[in-house]
């Protein structure tokens, strides 16, 4: 529901694996400044509670286990690393080519994006037309499940139970004692010492605030009211930029981003970054453009190419994850830091004419197009103004842990899965795991 009772369909997606099956794969490093206290004109991007120095060694775990494919030294925003891309970066098809001509041209630096697929020697993926959006039928996405979950069910240690909702978090006291849930319309209860959450930002939440009792009267974890706060999901745009004279013959589009704007936009404050999305056929534009015959939607999609436009969103306490009296989760959002965005798509708009793109079509992301989102179960140093310390553990609870995006204390402006799954390394490798009880 939105904040005026209205319904939604949000772009979440529930499978084993998450929505690592459906997303991107685009896997970039957010930057050393993204960790650090950023100031906007219109806010201020509050500081991690680690530094990038802290997270760097999983960052270079997650892209070994992910198979991230990536080079450096084109990208003028790209953060230090300890160690290389474990495969180069993919090549790029000879339409994004001569669009990257085109954009040197203009004293840009577009990069290769950093991606996820398997395109190893004698790798499984095909490079197909349906990555972005698509879950792989090759098992060839560097996704959480492929990556993740099966290579842990095959040692023998762990189990998946599928088609289970937990419904509860049974808390003695301070601590979680089960979950309970329905599996196929059965219910179910399971103990344990650890626990860890990883619903995703909206859920991890709902969860939270819905496991509510007599010890816990705001939810697990709330005494602070915090739980399902600070909301964020990135501001972002989808650009159709449509050159007539050229045909975009391209299968896999998505090799390419530009962040020259990312730190600086040229007046001292971050942009953002640019990249290319898979490419778009006319049946896909047909889902917002429903009024537009096919046939014509077809011939846009041949000529046209597409990016998304992204910046960083800043937290703000008034947007949030609730339940309502029905149980419902309930989404209270406005947009933030929406000047810099507006900035940087009048910049890219400027780039791709200059570039021989004529027509440029725009969608604006709303609430329901929600994929990035982050932030509803901070991570802090000060139990008075965050959820859980700087290892995803909540303060109050000491063997509870939320390990998903909801613990981003501000969201960057870069893709979110490589953080999420290096922080997951990170609480891993750091917690001392049999003391936690
Ligand atoms: C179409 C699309 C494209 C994207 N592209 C990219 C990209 O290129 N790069 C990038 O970095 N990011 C991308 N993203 C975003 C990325 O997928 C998410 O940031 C990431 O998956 C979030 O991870 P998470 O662990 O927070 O939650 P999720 O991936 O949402 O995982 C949550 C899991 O918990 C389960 N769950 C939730 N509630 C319950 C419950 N009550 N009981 C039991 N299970 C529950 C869900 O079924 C799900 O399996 C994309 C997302 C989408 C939708
Ligand atoms: S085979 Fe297609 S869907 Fe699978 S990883 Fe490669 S490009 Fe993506």
């Amino acid at each position: 529901m939105d904040d005026d009772g209205r319904e939604f369909s949000p772009g979440v997606h529930y499978l084993v694996g998450g929505n690592t099956k459906v997303y991107g794969s685009s896997l970039p490093r957010l930057r050393e400044e993204d960790l650090e206290r950023t100031e906007y004109p219109s806010g201020v991007s509050p500081a991690w509670p680690f530094r990038y120095a802290d997270i760097e060694p999983y960052y270079g775990q997650i892209e070994e286990l992910f198979r991230v494919h990536g080079t450096t030294g084109e990208d003028p925003s790209e953060p230090w690393r300890s160690s290389p891309f474990p495969y180069p970066a993919l090549e790029h098809e000879p339409y994004v080519a001569e669009t990257i001509r085109r954009l040197c041209d203009q004293g840009l630096h577009p990069s290769s994006t950093a991606m996820g697929v398997d395109l190893r020697p004698g790798g499984a993926c095909i490079r197909c037309s349906t990555c972005d959006g698509f879950p792989c039928r090759l098992g060839a996405k560097s996704d959480a499940q492929t990556c993740g979950i099966d290579p842990a069910v095959a040692t023998g240690h762990v189990r998946v139970l599928t088609n289970a909702k937990v419904d509860r978090l049974v808390t003695e006291k301070d601590r979680v004692v089960a979950v309970a849930g329905e599996r196929d319309g059965e219910p179910f209860r399971i103990t344990g010492g650890a626990f860890v959450v990883s619903g995703g930002a909206a859920n991890s939440a709902a969860l939270l605030l819905g496991s509510a009792s007599d010890d816990h009267p705001d939810g697990v974890a709330n005494s602070t009211g915090l739980v399902g706060r600070n909301y964020m999901v990135h501001n972002n745009t989808h650009i159709a930029a449509v050159d007539p004279r050229r045909k975009n013959d391209v299968v896999f589009q998505k090799t390419v981003a530009v962040n020259d704007f990312y730190r600086d936009m040229g007046d001292g404050f971050p942009g953002g970054t640019i990249q290319l999305i898979g490419k778009v056929q006319g049946s896909m534009m047909k889902t917002h453009a429903t009024k537009v015959p096919l046939p014509v939607l077809n011939r846009i999609a041949e000529r046209s190419m597409e990016w998304l436009v992204m910046s960083e969103d800043l937290p703000s306490p008034h947007n949030r994850v609730t339940l309502n009296k029905n149980g419902q989760i309930q989404v209270s959002w406005r947009r933030t830091n929406y000047d810099r965005h507006e900035l940087l798509l009048a910049r890219t708009k400027k780039i791709l004419r200059t570039a021989g793109y004529v027509g440029i079509a725009e969608q604006r992301f709303d609430i329901a197009l929600n994929s990035h989102m982050c932030g509803t179960v901070v991570a802090g140093t000060d139990p008075a103004t965050s959820v859980l310390d700087p290892w995803c553990r909540a303060h109050e609870v000491p063997n509870l842990f939320v390990v998903d995006s909801s613990f981003f204390p501000s969201s960057g402006a870069q893709n979110p899965a490589l953080t999420i799954g290096a922080q997951a390394l990170r609480v891993a490798a750091e917690v001392e795991w049999e003391r936690v009880d």
